[in-house]
């Protein structure tokens, strides 16, 4: 788990950080080494009551390890522990900022966009859809039933009216329904969902730019998940058509903290048209905008942000630039190809029936029986025993029509059922998926 070199790498980087400040009259923090090393320890042992997420065979929740290089930088800008809300908090790291916005921007073609980093995913989202709001007031935001949860909480936070669209048994938008959705009218927003948060499904972008520009409305992707695979080389035909057509947006919503090897606390936000920045005008007497340039607490909702997460994005961006066919594109493409071996191995056994092939890194899979009930039952109990072997899985319920549209011998005896899902995010999945689907077959129900 822990390579002693990551540790010589901090500390070496702290003299070179102090050195910057040598001018100043000696200080530093006291520390009882005793007490506070009675402290930690009992952190570490409460720590271990974590399932191994950083272990390959910890194939369940989207959760990746960040890599060494952002948290060695994260750690080490700690010890001045900028603030990113404005110039006067965080000078240094608030230009890192914006060098990391304008690699994710071009990451999808766009030269000049206006962003920011946020907590997350779901605070990115929110200023995407207040600034939907803001430009169509009253106007509903339309996303798929498979989209992220959030979308519809926000709107309610933001008092924007909110419709769902169906999605297709691969679990992507219904262009059909959502085309009927838009002739209705007051529709300002959809959000495109571009790689699903349940089973990465990625919602048929051209198709929807095609039926919002008709209707004059705007489009955000919600690419939290998805939005880094625009860098891969294995996506199938239609998958790479849509991640073509992001250029196209409206706005676009990418989490480093999913598949951008970040630690958390870590999301994007991104307008095509940087003059949306004048919604987010404001000026408080308490904040501490000193100077003319650009502070980008001006352009987010986030007061305080860590300038911590800059920096260790930064930093991974320098050892890992965005380019096709460069290192970090080939560890996208090892989760790719992870997932496909994974399916296959799957299908060609009798043990399970899993869905549609994955499009991007993950694979739902219910396990074979004659009823739905009975199928949930034993994905309870095959994720208990793998576990026990220690193998980590995760469940996701689906309605049963979706299931029974691939494995239509299935009996629907409940509405919806519990299936597996393995998110195969880590490069090292390649090389471990078949020694997990053979932990898989080989398991003992009780
Ligand atoms: C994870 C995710 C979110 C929410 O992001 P957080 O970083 O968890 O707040 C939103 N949309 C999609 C598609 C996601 O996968």
């Amino acid at each position: 788990m822990i390579n002693h070199r990551e540790l010589e790498l901090l500390k070496a980087a702290l003299d070179t950080l102090a050195e910057g400040y040598r001018e100043l009259p000696d200080f530093s923090p006291e520390l009882d080494p005793e007490t506070a090393g009675r402290v930690i320890d009992e952190v570490a042992r409460r720590m271990r009551d974590n399932y191994p997420y950083h272990h390959p065979l910890y194939a369940g929740q989207m959760l990746k390890p960040p890599h060494p290089v952002a948290r060695i930088a994260y750690a080490l800008s700690l010890w001045v522990n900028p603030n990113n809300h404005a110039l006067d908090g965080g000078r240094a790291s608030s230009a890192l900022e914006i060098e990391c916005i304008g690699a994710l921007g071009q990451m999808f073609g766009w030269r000049a966009p206006l962003g920011h980093l946020t907590g997350g995913g779901t605070m990115a989202n929110l200023e995407a859809l207040w600034v939907a709001g803001r430009l169509h007031p009253g106007k509903r935001i339309v996303a798929s039933t498979e989209a992220h949860y959030t979308h519809r909480r926000l709107c309610e936070v933001l008092g924007l009216p909110f419709a769902a669209v169906g999605t297709d048994s691969d679990g992507r938008m219904d262009v059909g329904e959502l085309g009927r959705l838009l002739a209705e009218g007051n529709v300002g927003s959809v959000v495109a969902t571009m790689g699903t948060t349940g089973s990465g499904a990625v919602d048929r972008l051209p198709r929807i730019l095609e039926l919002a520009r008709a209707h004059d409305v705007r489009v955000h992707a919600d690419a939290a998940y998805g939005g880094y695979f625009t860098l891969a080389s294995l996506l199938d035909a239609e998958t790479r058509a849509s991640f073509d057509a992001l250029s196209e947006v409206d706005s676009i919503v990418v989490d480093p903290h999913k598949h951008g090897l970040q630690p958390y606390g870590c999301g994007c936000v991104l307008f095509r048209d940087p003059t949306v920045g004048r919604f987010y005008r404001h000026d408080s007497p308490y904040t501490y905008f000193s100077s003319a340039e650009l502070h980008l607490g001006e352009i987010s909702l986030e007061c305080s942000r860590p300038g911590a997460a800059a920096v260790a994005l930064w930093a991974t961006q320098q050892l890992l630039p965005y380019e096709r066919d460069g290192a970090f594109s080939r560890m996208l493409d090892d989760c790719l190809q992870a997932a496909r071996d994974f399916h296959a191995r799957l299908e060609g056994g009798d043990r399970f029936l899993p869905m549609s092939a994955p499009e991007l890194d993950i694979v739902v899979y219910a396990v074979r029986a004659d009823r739905t009930s009975t199928a949930g039952n034993l994905a309870r109990r095959v994720f208990d025993a793998a576990a026990s072997e220690g193998l980590h899985l995760a469940l996701i319920d689906l309605p049963a029509d979706r299931v029974r549209a691939r494995h239509p011998d299935l009996v629907a005896d409940t509405e919806t059922v519990t299936c597996l899902r393995s998110v195969l995010m880590k490069p090292e999945h390649r090389d471990w998926v078949e020694r997990i689907a053979a932990i898989l077959e080989n398991l003992a129900l009780n």
